[in-house]
């Protein structure tokens, strides 16, 4: 019988590993950056189209090649950057496996033009699916151009399984901040289809992080830096309070390299514990230094992965530098979240000087009288924003034509409540007792027994359903702020920004100006407190740019989930007896009552006969 191995021809050999190299049009992206920073570029252009789909073009001033050097490029396993061996445990360059150009000339259209310094004239060349198309000498400035068109045109599977190209844009621009924030030396330029996204100047790493975040993130920042035999960390943390629920903020650079390690990000974590809460992600920019020797980072293709020779020393060490730098400039002490945040001072105070209180002491308290709204004094379930507002509500309800949210007016504020139960004996008559356990659960009774309702999903559940109501609303309905509010935003949030205006407008936002890298508002809508918008803007931009373009996606619902999450009360604070009996009226006034907005059951029912039985 004959035999039956063969060697698989070269330019299937690439396409397979193209599979490995190339997931998508980010990874082209990753590839050609990374290939420009190897030159030696000190400025690199990244033109984009149609998420990658269309073209992917990095142009760089770097120090090109030659006419041999171009054709060599794309062969496989041909690269300039290691020889032996030996030199793969001395990295000092981000590509070494000489993979990547073979793999993308597989499965793309490829065109280059590049020339070094001392030649006169340069090459162009153009491959289609490993085949030389044609080649030619040309005219081009120093460096090397690289456009890549039609990404995976001879793998249909693969073309077909690629997202949106909001979604292929945004893993784009992932990969394209890591770069950048690894080396803020080298000037960056960022387009897609014809508009800037970025323009990076060169800088230190602090301006960078701001130049690709926003302006308002350098007050964020807290720097941090450490050197040890093993280890060299430098890089900022962000304050605790600006802890945010999605993930996204998080970078590690080892050697200016981005790497990903749960390991390494448990330290930090571990760092910020008790300053954060649980289901939040501090925010970082670390560069770490090592040994090349003591690192491999040939364990992934992607090469985001690393293996360090002595993780556990890393990590105690990092986790110490992170704790000091919260300590060293006083991050630490001055929080507490469980504090009610009717305490904190709002925004518009912080400088001034206090007034001297005024204390008035209730002679006749007797606190075994039950009094109802009376004896307890605390948090308030809704935040009550502006003193005017209940004017703003009354508008509301008659635009709503909606009898639940004229009952519960009567729980905003204690102005009027006060009128409206003058007579405490319709209170208690007229209405279920509640009472809180645990600060997290509100009990009350019902004929067959009695529910335990969860404070903190149920809250979700009616601000859920309210901001999903005014957004079918042709005018909504906002609270005007005094004096407008300026806050300030990174170019890529406030092109977030636009895409969601119109809701946000439709729910009570009212912008005078969304531009440049500000955004000027007059109004917020009722029930967000002033001192809240930032925070709140932040996490409606990141949740959007999470979910941009995913399937069942609908802007207004995102929108309201992430309002009521933001906005809702959370378990750990404290109800008062009315707060309770309105989130427990608005609850049942809901079209859906049992489900949270985040599929989470609401409350549980223990009837009497449960009761009965636990007494046989
Ligand atoms: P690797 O980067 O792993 O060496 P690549 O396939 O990405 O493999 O690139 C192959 C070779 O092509 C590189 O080693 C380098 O010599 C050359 N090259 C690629 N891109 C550029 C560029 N932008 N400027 C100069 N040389 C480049
Ligand atoms: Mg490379």
């Amino acid at each position: 019988m004959a035999d039956i191995i063969k060697l698989l021809p070269d330019h299937v050999a690439n396409q397979i590993a193209a599979g490995e190299v190339v997931q998508r049009p980010a990874s082209v992206v990753k590839e050609l950056l990374e290939n420009a920073l190897d030159a030696g570029a000190s400025q690199i252009k990244l033109i984009v189209k149609d998420g990658g789909k269309a073209l992917i073009q990095v142009v760089d001033n770097g120090e090109g090649m030659s006419t041999t050097d171009a054709r060599l490029s794309f062969e496989r396993h041909a690269t300039s950057k290691i020889q032996k061996a030996e030199d793969l445990f001395n990295l000092h360059t981000k590509g070494f496996r000489g993979e990547a150009l073979a793999s993308i000339a597989a499965i793309a259209h490829v065109e280059m033009q590049t020339r070094r310094e001392t030649d006169e004239v340069g090459t162009h060349l153009k491959i289609e699916g490993s085949k030389v198309a044609f080649q030619e000498v040309c005219v081009t400035p120093k460096g090397t151009s690289m456009s890549v068109k039609n990404l995976f045109f001879n793998i249909p599977a693969r073309r077909n399984f690629l997202k949106s190209n909001q979604v292929e844009l945004r893993h784009i621009t992932d990969e394209f901040h890591r770069v950048a924030l690894a080396h803020p030396s080298v000037a960056f330029y960022f387009y897609h289809n014809g508009s800037e996204l970025f323009n990076l100047p060169s800088d230190n790493y602090r301006k960078r992080i701001v130049h690709i975040f926003g302006s308002r993130t350098n007050q964020k920042l807290v720097p941090v830096e450490e050197e040890t035999p093993i280890v060299k960390i430098k890089g900022f943390i962000k304050k605790p309070e600006f802890a945010k629920r999605s993930r996204g903020e998080q970078f590690f650079f080892v050697n200016n390299r981005y790497i990903k390690s749960p390991y390494l990000h448990h330290a930090v974590v571990a760092a910020f514990e008790g300053l954060i809460k649980s289901d939040t992600y501090p925010g970082y920019f670390l560069y770490l230094e090592v040994d090349p020797a003591s690192i491999d980072i040939n364990i992934h293709p992607t090469k985001t992965e690393v293996k360090f020779d002595d993780e556990h020393t890393l990590y105690a060490l990092l986790r110490s530098t992170v704790k000091h730098s919260l300590g060293q400039f006083n991050v630490a002490p001055a929080l507490d979240f469980d504090q009610d945040p009717n305490l904190l001072t709002p925004y518009g105070f912080k400088d001034k000087s206090a007034v001297e209180p005024h204390v008035t002491v209730d002679a006749g308290f007797n606190p075994f009288l039950e009094t109802g709204n009376k004896a307890v004094k605390s948090f308030s379930y809704r935040k009550g924003s502006d003193q005017n507002w209940e004017s703003l509500y009354v508008g509301m309800e008659s635009k709503l034509g909606d009898e639940t949210t004229a009952h519960s007016i009567s729980f905003e504020s204690d102005t009027i409540t006060g009128s409206i139960f003058e007579d405490e004996n319709e209170l208690s008559e007229s209405s279920t007792t509640t009472f809180q356990l645990r600060r997290k659960y509100i009990i009350t009774t019902i004929k067959s027994g009695m529910i335990i309702i969860d404070q903190s999903r149920a809250h979700q559940r009616v601000l859920y359903e309210k901001f999903l109501k005014y957004s079918t609303i042709k005018e909504a309905v906002s609270q005007q702020l005094l004096f407008p509010l300026t806050l300030s935003f990174s170019k890529l949030e406030i092109n977030a920004l636009k895409d969601i205006e119109k809701i946000l407008v439709s729910i009570g936002f009212i912008f005078e100006k969304v531009e440049g890298e500000s955004i000027t508002i007059t109004g917020v809508p009722l029930l967000v407190a002033e001192s809240e918008v930032g925070m709140i803007l932040d996490q409606l931009i990141s949740d959007y740019q999470q979910q941009v373009g995913e399937e069942n996606f609908s802007h207004t619902d995102i929108l309201s989930k992430t309002l009521a999450k933001t906005l809702s009360v959370k378990t750990g604070e404290v109800l008062d007896k009315q707060s309770q009996l309105a989130l427990v009226n608005d609850l049942f006034a809901c079209k859906e009552t049992k489900i949270s907005p985040f599929n989470k059951p609401i409350y549980i029912t223990i009837t009497e006969n449960d009761i009965d039985k636990k007494f046989i």
